[in-house]
């Protein structure tokens, strides 16, 4: 079972209240072969919502001014334990968002500034020794081709 962003599979559940589906997300999915989580909505946070960036002191702020660690940090534990649960073997995950985001994150400025990095949730994953991906790698050649990742 591969966990993957919901908003990957076709959930509106961004923050501006749309979805980013890839086919090959989608099609796991269909196969029953993926469990969807949205940690920033499991943490409490409604869609819409105020942008939000991780600052270097490992804070949560959005766009607002508003600190959101709590519910950024809350549902990653909350995505991460499903992970667990499902014995999922890997992750796909929405690239460049503050949760989900792998390898490249905006820097906290609101600036669209991007800076090496993870997001909460796909650093929470990787410590716990989960595989991440994002819908920028290949997912679509390894997806279909029935690998663990
Ligand atoms: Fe998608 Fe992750 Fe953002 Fe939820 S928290 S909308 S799953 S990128």
């Amino acid at each position: 079972m591969i966990l993957v962003s919901a908003c990957l599979a076709g959930v509106p559940c961004r923050m501006d209240g749309a979805s980013k589906p890839v086919s090959a997300v989608v099609d796991l999915v269909t196969r029953g072969e993926a469990i969807l989580v949205c940690p920033e909505v499991f943490g409490g946070l409604s869609t819409p919502r105020s942008p939000s960036e991780l600052q270097p002191d490992g804070r949560v702020r959005n766009a607002d001014g508003e600190d959101v660690s709590e519910q950024f940090y809350r549902g990653a534990e909350l995505a991460l334990k499903i992970c667990r649960a499902y014995a999922c073997t890997g992750a796909v995950l929405k690239s460049r968002s503050p949760s989900c985001g792998k390898g490249r994150i905006y820097d906290g400025s609101f600036t669209k500034t991007l800076i090496p990095g993870d997001g909460v949730f796909a650093s929470l994953l990787q410590e716990a020794g989960i595989p991440v991906l994002t819908e920028e790698d290949e997912v679509s050649s390894i997806l279909s081709g029935g690998q663990n990742l």
